[in-house]
């Protein structure tokens, strides 16, 4: 393990918080589906007319997009509580050296060094 007890505890902090921010997000646009995970984007119906409409499409795309967005993150903090739990939290995936501790405290769920970023 590369880093203190005290450290880890403080960033597996982070990154569940930051999980369950990210959930709350997702929660909010989207449905959770079977994969854990994984989220469908709600389809909002606003209306019948053609501009009702037309907003919906505007929204809902910028919902999967939004979406996509923060399904990526919350499968990065996910990898990384996963590799905590592993003992492979903060080596860098690339080349395999200890991640800064100052990069982690910023983006725990950080998988390179700021080398190999
Ligand atoms: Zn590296």
């Amino acid at each position: 393990m590369a880093f203190s007890k005290e450290i880890l505890v403080e960033l597996k902090q982070k990154l569940t918080e930051e999980k369950n921010r990210l959930e709350k997000e997702l929660d909010a646009i989207g449905r959770p589906t079977e994969n854990p995970g994984d989220y469908e984007t709600e389809f909002d119906d606003i209306g019948r007319d053609k501009e009702d409409n037309a907003l919906e499409v505007d929204e809902y795309s910028d919902n999967v997009a939004v979406e996509s967005n923060l399904e990526k993150q919350l499968k990065d903090v996910n990898e990384a509580l996963k590799r905590m739990e592993n003992g492979t939290y903060g080596i860098c995936e690339n080349c395999g050296q200890v991640i800064d501790i100052e990069r982690l405290r910023a983006y725990p769920a950080a998988k390179t060094c700021i080398k190999c970023k």
